[in-house]
C-alpha cells in the first residue's frame, strides 16, 4: 500500500433504490409519492425568472423556513432547513453526536444510520426490534451518547405510539434524542407537539415523500432554537449554500397547499389499506404499516424469487438482500392502476 493510501477515508456507502428508466415501468421501489406536486409548485415554476440563477441563493433558506414556521407554528429559529432529511440528518450527526458514548439505534431501520456513525466515527450500538418488528423502550434506557430512530419506522412501516417517543425521550434528557418523521404524515402522530417540553428533541421530516418532492431535496429539522443554532453553526462551517433558489421558492409553495397535500395523503392511506387487505388474501404477511409502503412476505414464495419475477415485468419493488430482511418485500404504496397491475402479476405468478 502507498503511503498516501493509508490517509484515505474509507466507508462502505448506502446504497440507494434503483432508478430505472423507461416509460411503463410500475415503479415501487423508492417510497415517492405516485402523484404529482401541488399545482402552486407548478404556477411558482412556470413563473421563475431564470435570470435570478446568476445570484447565489439565500443561505438562510428564509422563505422556506417562513413557510414551514407559519405551518408548523414555530418561530424562525427552531426550523433548520437542508437539502433532504439526509442532509439533515448527516448534519446532525455532526453536531449532536460527539459523546465517547455510543449513540443508539434501531437494528432494524434506516441502513444510512449506520453509515454515517462510521463515516463520522461514531461509536453506535442497535438494540434489536422483536419477532413483530416492535422497539422495545426498556432498550432505550442505558447510557448513550444520542439516540435515532425513525417514526414509522423503516423498512417495516411500524409506528410507535407517542407516548413510547415520550418515554424514550423523558429517559434521555441528558442526550439528542432525534425523532425522523420521513413517513409520519401517512397516518402517525408527531413528536413536535413535544419540543416545547423537551429541549433535547429534534424532529426531522421532509418533502420527498409526503409532499411529492424527492426531486427537489428538501428536509428539516424542528426543535429548541440551541439545537437549530447548533445546527446552523455547523452547515455554515461546512457549506453555506446548501439549498438551491428553486427548491426553497417551490418548497414555499408546496407548503401553502394544505388542502392539495391532505387529499393526496388520503388516497394515499385509501390505497394502503386496500393493499393490506389484497395482500393478504394473495397470501402476504406484514407488520401493520402507517407509512407509504408495506413491509410483506410471502407464506411460500421466496421474496427474492418474487422480486426478480416482478422486475423482469418491469414492476420494481425494494429487496434487501440482508440476513432478517432478505424475506421481504418493501413495496411502496402507488396509484390505484399500479397496485392493480401488481395484484394482478402477483396473483398468476403465485398461482403457477
Ligand atoms: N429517513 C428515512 C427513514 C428514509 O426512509 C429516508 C428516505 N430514503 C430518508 C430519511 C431520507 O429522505 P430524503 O433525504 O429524501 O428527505
Amino acid at each position: 500500500m502507498r503511503a498516501w493510501q493509508a490517509n484515505i477515508r474509507t466507508v462502505t456507502p448506502y446504497v440507494p433504490g434503483e432508478q430505472p428508466k423507461g416509460e411503463h415501468l410500475v415503479k415501487l421501489n423508492t417510497n415517492e409519492n405516485p402523484y404529482p406536486p401541488s399545482p402552486f409548485v407548478k404556477n411558482a415554476m412556470d413563473e421563475m425568472d431564470y435570470d435570478k440563477f446568476r445570484k447565489y441563493p439565500d443561505p438562510a433558506s428564509a422563505v422556506l423556513t417562513k413557510a414551514l414556521c407559519e405551518y408548523y407554528r414555530m418561530e424562525e429559529d427552531e426550523i433548520f432547513v437542508g437539502v433532504g432529511s439526509d442532509d439533515v440528518i448527516a448534519m446532525s450527526f455532526l453536531t449532536f453526536f460527539n459523546s465517547q458514548k455510543p449513540v443508539l439505534f434501531p437494528e432494524v431501520s434506516y441502513s444510512f444510520y449506520k453509515v454515517w456513525a462510521e463515516l463520522f466515527r461514531i461509536p453506535y450500538e442497535t438494540p434489536a426490534l422483536d419477532e413483530n418488528f416492535l422497539i422495545h423502550t426498556e432498550d432505550y434506557y442505558r447510557e448513550n451518547g444520542g439516540i435515532i430512530f425513525p417514526n414509522p419506522n423503516a423498512p417495516t412501516g411500524v409506528f410507535m405510539p407517542l407516548s413510547e417517543v415520550e418515554d424514550i425521550i423523558a429517559h434521555n434528557q441528558d442526550s439528542v434524542v432525534i425523532v425522523d418523521e420521513a413517513y409520519i404524515d401517512f397516518g402517525g402522530e408527531s413528536a413536535a407537539g413535544l419540543i416545547k417540553k423537551y429541549e433535547n428533541l429534534l424532529v426531522v421530516q421532509t418533502f420527498s415523500k409526503s409532499r411529492s418532492m424527492a426531486g427537489m431535496r428538501i428536509g428539516y429539522a424542528m426543535g429548541n432554537k440551541d439545537l437549530i443554532r447548533a445546527l446552523n453553526d455547523v452547515k455554515y462551517s461546512y457549506n453555506s449554500y446548501t439549498m438551491n433558489m428553486p427548491s426553497q421558492i417551490l418548497g414555499a409553495e408546496a407548503v401553502k397547499d394544505d388542502s392539495y397535500f391532505k387529499e393526496t395523503i388520503e388516497k394515499i392511506i385509501t390505497t394502503r389499506e386496500k393493499a393490506k387487505k389484497r395482500l393478504s388474501e394473495l397470501g402476504f404477511t406484514f407488520p401493520d404499516s402507517m407509512a407509504n409502503f408495506i413491509f410483506a412476505s410471502h407464506r411460500e414464495k421466496k421474496a427474492e424469487d418474487i422480486y426478480l419475477a416482478l422486475r423482469e415485468k418491469q414492476i420494481f419493488v425494494r429487496y434487501f438482500k440482508q440476513p432478517g430482511l432478505d424475506n421481504h418485500l418493501r413495496i411502496t404504496i402507488g396509484t390505484d392502476e399500479e397496485m392493480e397491475k401488481l395484484y394482478d402479476f402477483l396473483e398468476k405468478f403465485l398461482s403457477s
